[in-house]
């Protein structure tokens, strides 16, 4: 595993993009792309997420992939944010 992998959470206002050391995830209604998440616990009950290219993921939008499937991000801002090669390059 080559990305890095923040275990959250681990307190109010520290961003995790992890959850039980599974990625979070969010598939686009528009797009059907699926977007890298990360997250953070503003207040003891109050979880925001958002995409790593910047949408606010709505309520219950996220999932965590079944292990050990990771799925794809297939967003491209998402995988160049995550440091992931271009889908077309290959
Ligand atoms: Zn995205």
């Amino acid at each position: 595993m080559n990305r890095q992998q923040i275990p959250g959470p681990l307190g109010e206002h520290q961003v995790f993009r992890a959850l039980n050391k599974l990625p979070i995830r969010y598939r686009g209604r528009k797009t059907g792309n699926t977007h890298a998440c990360e997250g953070s616990d503003v207040f003891p009950d109050v979880r925001l997420l958002w995409t790593r290219c910047g949408i606010d993921v709505p309520a219950n939008g996220a999932y965590l992939p079944d292990p050990p499937h990771e799925d794809a991000i297939t967003c491209p801002a998402c995988r160049k944010a995550e440091g992931l090669a271009d889908t077309d390059s290959n």
